[in-house]
């Protein structure tokens, strides 16, 4: 249980400027080496899905749940 957060899509809204208002910034929990878990959705992508998947709107697993 080595989970640490994955700040990367946070840092790359914030190298972006200010056109790029459409970005989502996501967080992403590292799961083994190539993994990361969307913490909104709790979906597992690989590290270059859950880059595409921060571009886009996901749904949040609490409001399924509930
Ligand atoms: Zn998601």
């Amino acid at each position: 249980m080595s989970h640490e957060i994955d700040q990367e899509a946070e840092k790359t809204q914030r190298g972006e400027g200010p056109t790029r208002t459409d970005r989502i910034g996501k967080v992403f929990v590292v799961v083994g080496q190539e993994m990361r878990q969307c913490l909104i959705c709790e979906c597992v992508f690989t590290r270059r899905a859950s880059c595409d998947h921060s571009t886009v709107p996901c749904m949040p697993v609490i409001a399924m749940r509930k």
